[in-house]
């Protein structure tokens, strides 16, 4: 038995930091979800085994409800708490950025939680904005527009408004003021206009550039002044309703935030003083996950939380409207990051490992060794603590010269091979004699990455997390069991698609990053399971379909303490089939099984399959197209699940 449990790994894996209440280990080392952050409590095992009786292949993301609307809770709360510690004059009004997650439940379960506050939505584009103009029916509450728009976008936005919603065009460009104007021109319904202001704050972090002189978007301060004026000549100085600022998304320094809601607010005073109705400041999105949990200024991480995000944005708008003798705005924040990045888990399993030092067995010298072989096995036995970097450089002049033989066709296979397995066996000794040390060389710590293990899973990263690939941006990733047994190996994660770059090879530290993770080592036969964490934001949809990886199978699934589980299903969402993510690529199902078909029936024509034969493999082309993209590990390497209990 070993001593190591769940307040280890929950350590190891800075659960607590990154998990921000929502995650935490059993005793018998599963992985748990709090989606309320108190008592209750889901077994991530409970869903592997759920799925596993549904027939639901893994990967598997699954969506905790009660995680998201408690997401929506507090990030209201925290707007709420400060408006009412400061004796703010107006209202938080927030909206939901529908780019960051499109999916129907989670856009229904975020209105509907944020129904109390009067919470809405924010469109980017025509299609967004369709399915906000259904969705949204609470009059109170705001559908913001922002993005490049065209006639039959501020057509809908027309429709909204004589629906009596309060929607909000954000100008982008003057032209499009313009053009707004002239669609709501004789319609009997004013528009609701915000403008988008391009402020000098610039963030730092990945999304940097969305802020700036040379942002993509936003009017610059003449353009603002001649926008005033297009609307005062218009008769229209009161449809000016909001001013909108957007510095990028996952900001990860507070100071960023509390200069550019300065600047924005100084840009509203103004406004309104040059005689516009104003009744709200949008502060966008960029509210930050702290994924690696350091608390830092970190690119996967934000320096502050979400109550003092909330206080100083509060604190810097009010400060500058007092100075101005401006009344307080409605504030508008657009923060999709933050809601739902927490609420989704991706649940992969590994199906194998890729270890330097697989074969464990002991070399021992023989006669017929070349000297090469012979003196690497000299130096293995011989490692003394006193010469161990010399002993390092020397076994790895060994390896070299070995290669040049091998290159030279002087070295066999045989003796290439058990070269290389005692220089990983010397390599192995080496990183055990630095451990735990202060100082640690350079060229030890490389050894130690290149130790690592690769382990296979049975998913995409193109399709699952691309803003690792795209980005570098960092995820939580840990094993969801066996928490309370010590990881014995470090490793990498690779995933199914053909391509070198597929792989997880970055992961959360509390310093920096780190190059492995800490690992059990995998078993054949034994199901190990990992858990991807925080990627519920801008990856579902974003993910692609390299080498034809669908979409990947989901559950919802909600609290419930009168289910022996815990929780309820309340939908599962198949995933894509391959005649599906075929279809996409322009292959008609119907047509590829046609084919197979004729060339089937001339084969048994030819005698070269038999008919029983040729029509059994038929069936199996023919049932493999309504399956799920990625590996059946089921047949593999687990004897059939057990029949349902
Ligand atoms: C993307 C975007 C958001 C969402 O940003 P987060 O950082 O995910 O909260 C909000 N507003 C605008 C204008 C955006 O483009």
């Amino acid at each position: 038995m070993s001593n190591f449990a769940s307040e280890d790994a929950l350590a190891l894996y800075n659960v607590d930091r990154w998990g921000s209440g929502y995650f935490g280990i059993s005793t018998d080392g599963h992985l748990l979800v709090h989606p309320k952050r108190n008592g209750e409590q889901i077994d991530l095992m409970e869903i592997v085994k759920e799925a596993h009786e549904r027939r639901l292949h893994l990967p598997l993301v699954v969506r905790f409800h009660d995680l998201l609307r408690d997401r929506v809770q507090t990030i209201n709360l925290a707007f709420i708490d400060a408006i009412a510690e400061m004796n703010y004059g107006g209202v938080y009004r927030g909206v939901f950025p529908i780019k960051v997650n499109q999916l129907r439940e989670v856009v229904e379960e975020i209105l509907d939680a944020g129904k109390p506050w009067h919470f809405g939505l924010e469109a980017g584009s025509k299609p967004e904005l369709l399915a906000a103009l259904s969705l949204h029916t609470d009059p109170e509450s705001l559908v913001i527009c922002n993005g490049y728009k065209d006639t039959s976008f501020i057509r809908n936005a027309l429709l909204g408004r004589k629906l009596g919603k309060k929607i909000i065009m954000v100008v982008e460009k003057l032209e499009e003021l313009a053009h707004t104007l002239r669609v709501f021109k004789d319609s009997g319904v004013e528009p609701m206009i915000g403008l988008r202001v391009r402020l000098l704050s610039k963030g730092a972090g990945k999304w940097a550039t969305s802020g700036g002189e040379n942002a993509k978007f936003g009017l610059s301060t003449a353009d603002l002044v001649e926008a005033s004026d297009m609307l005062h000549a218009a008769g229209l100085a009161d449809a000016l309703k909001l001013v909108h600022f957007h510095v990028g998304s996952q900001v990860p320094d507070i100071r960023t935030i509390k200069r550019a809601v300065r600047e924005a607010s100084r840009f509203y005073a103004k406004l309104f003083k040059m005689g516009h109705a104003l009744g709200y400041l949008d502060v966008g999105g960029g509210l930050g996950v702290d994924y690696d949990g350091s608390r830092t200024t970190f690119d996967s991480s934000t320096n502050y939380t979400l109550n003092e995000y909330a206080r100083d944005i509060v604190y810097s708008i009010m400060e500058v409207c007092d100075s101005e003798a401006v009344p307080h705005p409605n504030i508008v924040s657009e923060s999709g990051r933050a809601i739902v990045a927490h609420h989704s888990v991706l649940i992969v399993e590994a199906f194998g490992s890729i270890e330097k030092n697989s074969r464990q067995a002991a070399i021992i010298a023989t006669p017929d060794d070349p000297p090469l072989v012979s003196e690497l096995l000299a130096i293995r036995n011989d490692l003394t603590r006193k010469h161990r970097l010399e002993n390092l450089h020397d076994a790895q002049d060994i390896r070299e010269r070995a290669q040049t033989m091998f290159d030279l066709g002087l070295l066999d296979l045989r003796a290439k091979a058990r070269i290389e397995t005692i220089y990983w066996q010397i390599s192995e000794s080496m990183v055990d004699m630095f451990r735990g040390l202060r100082y640690v060389p350079e060229e030890v710590k490389e050894l130690e990455i290149a130790l690592g293990d690769q382990l296979l899973c049975n998913f995409s990263v193109f399709q699952s997390l691309l803003d690792h690939w795209a980005l570098g941006q960092l995820f939580p990733v840990m094993p969801i069991h066996r928490l309370n047994e010590q990881p014995d190996r470090n490793a990498t994660l690779v995933d199914i698609t053909c391509d070198s770059d597929g792989k997880v090879a970055k992961f959360v530290d509390l310093q920096d990053v780190k190059e492995t993770l800490p690992l059990h080592r995998w078993k054949p036969g034994v199901p190990y399971y990992m858990g991807f964490f925080l990627a519920g934001a801008y990856q579902d949809i974003m993910g692609d379909l390299h080498n034809l990886f669908g979409r990947v199978n989901e559950m919802h699934v909600y609290l419930d303490t009168d289910e022996d589980r815990g929780y309820y299903v309340e939908e599962v969402l198949p995933g894509s089939t391959v005649g599906q993510v075929l279809s996409l690529t322009q292959w008609d199902v119907n047509e590829l099984a046609r084919r197979m078909k004729a060339q089937t029936d001339a084969a048994i024509k030819a005698d070269v399959l038999k008919p029983s034969e040729g029509m059994r493999l038929l069936d199996d082309y023919e049932k493999d197209l309504t399956l799920y993209t990625y590996l059946d590990l089921d047949d593999q390497h687990r004897p059939p699940t057990p029949p349902q209990a």
